[in-house]
């Protein structure tokens, strides 16, 4: 397990000098895949093709020609990422058998540089939800959830009563959390890598939009989509942002890459620099253990020597109506293409093409799914187009406006919370009001989607219940490596836990005994 829980700078460092090979590294995670099934993290796991690419970068690393700082190390894929003859499910019994011909441009960039794919992620459908808990794969279990602060402090027993993991990237968030790869891939249109990211505790970044090619991401939300990096440290993401990011000329968003971005700077002065705290993200139910770490961070800056001030993002509280309306508005053009005639599902009842389309879409999607495309097409009417979409539109600039107007005042980088408060557990998260408590929890994160720019969650402390809390950077669009600069400082100084502090291997297997998966469709 030591293995297993390097960073991805160690682990590549170890690789190349030869000390742990390639193969041996993804046996483990590949094992790991397994003792942990009990999270139900992954939709498809690649065991033969894993192990085939571990060979090769073992060639490589013996004859001293790495292809890249990622040659051998272990990666996850959400399943909304096209995956070249690797079932891409979105999460949806729509696309349980569909493979793609293609590779998205973010896995083909990883897999060039000799990185191993071990599996595909579990997801909230199509990727909206934010607790994992809504895909047709079942619901993704928090590892800290069964880690020894939470059962100890809680006394209760993680089988029966587990912790979410947030979403929509929950198994994403659940894979690095759990060691069963150094990064993985998620995507994020209103906060779906931060917000799984936080309760995790991991690092979780979403960069500025453009920066990373969407071509291959299945889409929620186009003018919103980015897709997002999972790693177990700030530096780790840089190293992955610097493959990922740059023009790529299938997908026309896609802006020039910034410079020595996988090189953070050590000793970063965080003396001359001004930290926004935006008044109005002291939202309704914030929980006060947030609260209070959102307060210790500020201190930290304060105490370097960093400028903390109060500053106000009068917008950002109609974000989350906003987001709602142009996100349904999307989907339901987006969802189109799904017909049973092209792609997935299609359903036995035919006889007459209205018929196929309508039975194919109504088995294919879940009911939130089917409750946005309704609503999208709703606000799309003609007489309804002025009154939503329009004005969504207008806030959405207003929101844009407020941060630039903060930025341009000076403030290089604003601090807040990720999420309300630290994970649900699964019997309160699916609650009746499951659907606007899943809603508010986005409350922090969305608007950087709206206005397109850098965020990235770290975790800062585990909650008196044992679970982790995250903390919130935004920075102006590209400034990313600011960004990280900012997080990494952060990172050195809280000393968050390893899940492997609390954790012993034989407590793994026998849980695996004792838990299968139980949800298949
Ligand atoms: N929770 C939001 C939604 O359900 C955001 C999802 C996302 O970022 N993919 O739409």
């Amino acid at each position: 397990m030591a293995m297993l829980s390097l960073t991805i700078k160690e682990a590549s460092l170890a690789l190349r000098e030869g000390r742990i090979s390639p193969i041996e590294l993804c046996r483990k995670c590949l094992n790991r895949i397994k003792k942990t099934q009990h999270l139900n993290a992954y939709i498809t796991v690649i065991e033969e093709q894993a192990l085939a690419q571990a060979h090769e970068a073992e060639t490589r690393l013996a004859k001293g020609s790495p292809k890249g700082l990622l040659d051998g190390i272990p990666f996850a894929v959400k399943d909304n990422f096209s995956t070249q003859n690797i079932k891409t499910t979105c999460g949806s019994r729509m696309l349980k058998d569909y493979t793609p011909p293609f590779n998205a441009t973010v896995v083909q960039k990883l897999l060039d540089q000799g990185a191993v794919l071990v599996g595909k992620t579990n997801m909230d459908e199509f990727a909206m939800g934010s607790g994992s808990t809504d895909g047709a794969f079942g619901p993704v279990r928090n590892p800290w959830g069964y880690a020894a602060p939470y059962r100890e402090n809680t006394g209760l027993d993680p089988d029966s009563d587990w912790v979410v993991t947030g979403g929509s990237s929950g198994g994403s968030a659940a894979a690095v959390a759990s060691l069963t790869s150094y990064l993985a891939l998620g995507s994020d249109t209103g906060g779906s890598t931060r917000n799984p990211g936080a309760l995790c505790g991991v690092v979780a970044l979403k960069p500025t939009y453009g920066l990373v090619s969407r071509h291959g991401l299945i889409p929620l939300v186009n003018s919103l989509d980015v897709p997002g990096i999972m790693t177990r440290s700030v530096g780790d993401a840089a190293v992955v942002l610097d493959v990922l990011q740059g023009v790529d000329v299938k997908d026309s968003t896609t802006i020039q890459p910034q410079s020595s971005l996988a090189q953070l700077p050590e000793d970063f002065d965080i003396s001359t620099l001004r930290v926004g705290i935006p008044k109005e993200y002291h939202a309704p139910g914030l929980s006060e253990e947030t609260l209070e770490q959102w307060s210790r961070v500020a201190d930290m800056f304060e105490r370097a020597g960093a400028r903390v001030e109060q500053v106000s993002l009068p917008h950002t509280q109609h974000s989350i109506v906003c987001y709602y309306v142009l996100c349904c508005a999307e989907v339901a053009s987006n969802m189109a293409r799904f017909d049973g005639l092209e792609y997935g599902h299609r359903s036995a009842m035919d006889s007459s093409t209205e018929t196929m389309y309508a039975t194919s879409r109504h088995e294919g999607f879940n009911d939130v799914v089917r409750g946005r495309i309704l609503s999208g097409n709703y606000f799309l009417l003609k007489q309804s187009y002025e009154h939503y979409f329009l004005k969504a539109q207008k806030v959405r600039r207003l929101i844009t406006e407020d941060f630039r107007h903060v930025f341009n005042s000076g403030v290089d980088v604003l601090l807040t919370p990720t999420t309300l408060s630290d994970s649900a557990r699964y019997s309160d998260f699916t609650q009746e009001d499951n659907r606007t408590r899943s809603q508010q929890e986005d409350v922090f994160t969305q608007p950087a989607n709206m206005a397109g720019l850098p965020a990235v969650s770290v975790p800062t402390a585990l909650s008196r219940r044992g679970l982790p809390i995250g903390l919130q950077l935004i920075a102006p669009a590209r400034q990313d490596k600011r960004l990280l600069s900012v997080a990494q400082w952060i990172e050195q100084r809280v000393g968050f836990p390893s899940i492997s502090d609390f954790e012993t291997p034989s407590e793994d297997s026998e849980r695996c005994q004792k838990t299968k998966r139980e949800h298949t469709i």
